[in-house]
């Protein structure tokens, strides 16, 4: 499982980054509960859009990756400033 953070590859059912202890894989389906990759943007269960917003063309964070609602000045992860 890829740390959606710093991008280290980890073992598959690993629960924290070995590299830098982020949590793996802490997102679940809104409708069905069940585990998604972080990168997801549909629940492989139900098929329920994760993407938060229903954004289009959101801003990914130049420090985490994480993808933010446009309009969002910083980060909802990581609180650093996107330029
Ligand atoms: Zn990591
Ligand atoms: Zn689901
Ligand atoms: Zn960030």
């Amino acid at each position: 499982m890829k740390c959606s953070v710093c991008g280290t590859l980890n073992n598959t059912g690993a629960t924290f980054c070995r590299q830098c202890g982020s949590k793996l894989g802490v997102r679940e389906c809104p409708k069905c509960k069940a585990a998604v990759e972080p990168d997801a943007q549909f629940c492989s269960m139900c098929g329920t859009r994760l993407v938060s917003g229903g954004e289009t063309g959101g801003r990914a964070c130049q420090s985490c990756g994480f993808v933010n609602a446009p309009g969002i000045t910083y980060c909802k992860r990581c609180n650093q400033k996107i330029v």
